[in-house]
């Protein structure tokens, strides 16, 4: 009988759970709508309701279950399995959450951040396979990181390591969903991306964004994009603070851990080979100028498979 691992993704709207063969295969994959306001025993139960339907669903059964991973948003310590708070969980505080699943399946389980997870996923099977050091950085409404160094990943004292997105580049500046001021994220995710647009809309009455934004309602980050890459001005300078935000951090994390390639996920690689050529160049220019360091940004190739299959790969470890 074939041995399967499971991979579970949670996110604060979606909860991702993918059946994996051992050679890290997805075998079939689901996803359900999550709740912010969900009770930690219900969300326990229907994840096992889930896994089981799902593994019914391929032919499969639960014996053949040999472990399962979780990458969950954080701050939680992987090493005593508790999530201690996520700002899209309310009612999560201090949950030993891979305790109570490992009860329900009878199986054993490993929790880790969901960037941390991802991360995992990419370096085993995507952008970063093949090299024992790399960075990831994910682009959505905040910023992600993950690190793996000599072939492990950081993980730090109590489990936060890699809080990439708040690496504070400009000191002062603007203030951070952290309470910090001037982290990376403040300025470079997709979600801040939008808001630095629309906050200096007023003095910029030529741009498209200011119709988009009075036909829409709104301005979302891959507006600016768009309107950046049909030579609107205002858009363009935009999109340079993004990138000058994410070549910065990737020059500063350079000097930490020295990584082969530094892989960027998320929404915003939608803007593709535009942005990256963006980031390269203000990367490029911050480096340091006493030698050329053989290191390559790229973005990741699993999409949204990365946490299920970094969470089933390091499952199998266990
Ligand atoms: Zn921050």
């Amino acid at each position: 009988m074939q041995n399967v691992l499971l991979g579970i993704d949670i996110g604060g709207t979606n909860i991702k759970i993918g059946c994996l063969d051992s050679g890290l295969k997805i075998i079939d994959k689901v996803s359900k709508l999550n709740r912010s306001d969900i009770e930690p025993q219900e969300m326990v139960e229907l994840i096992v309701a889930d896994c089981k339907k799902l593994l019914a669903q391929a032919g499969l059964v639960f014996a053949q279950v040999q472990s399962i991973g979780v990458g969950s948003p954080g701050p939680l310590d992987p090493k005593s399995g508790i999530l201690k708070s996520a700002p899209n969980l309310k009612k999560f505080h201090n949950t030993p959450l891979r305790e109570m699943l490992s009860k329900k399946m009878g199986k054993p389980v490993v929790l880790e951040n969901d960037a941390n997870a991802a991360c995992w996923g990419e370096r085993i099977a995507g952008a970063g396979s093949g090299g024992d050091d790399m960075v990831f950085l994910t682009l959505g409404t905040g910023i992600g990181g993950g690190i793996v160094s000599n072939g492990q990943l950081i993980r730090g004292t109590s489990g936060e390591a890699a809080e990439l997105g708040h690496i504070i580049i400009y000191p002062g500046g603007r203030l951070c969903g952290c309470g910090q001021r001037g982290c990376v994220e403040a300025y470079a995710s997709a979600t801040n991306t939008a808001k630095r647009a629309i906050e200096n809309l007023q003095q910029n009455n030529k741009s498209t964004l200011k119709k988009i934004l009075e036909t829409n309602g709104k301005i979302t980050c891959k507006d600016v994009f768009g309107c950046a890459q049909q030579g609107d001005e205002f858009a363009k300078q935009m999109v340079e603070q993004t990138a000058e935000a994410l070549g910065l951090v990737c020059v500063n994390i350079l000097h930490v851990t020295q990584p082969q390639r530094i892989v960027f996920g998320g929404g915003m690689i939608a803007a593709g080979k535009y942005l990256l050529d963006k980031i390269q160049y203000h990367f490029d220019k911050y480096i340091w100028t006493i030698k050329k360091e053989d290191i390559q940004l790229c973005f990741a190739t699993l999409g949204e498979d990365a946490g299920i299959i970094g969470a089933a790969a390091l499952a199998r470890e266990l």
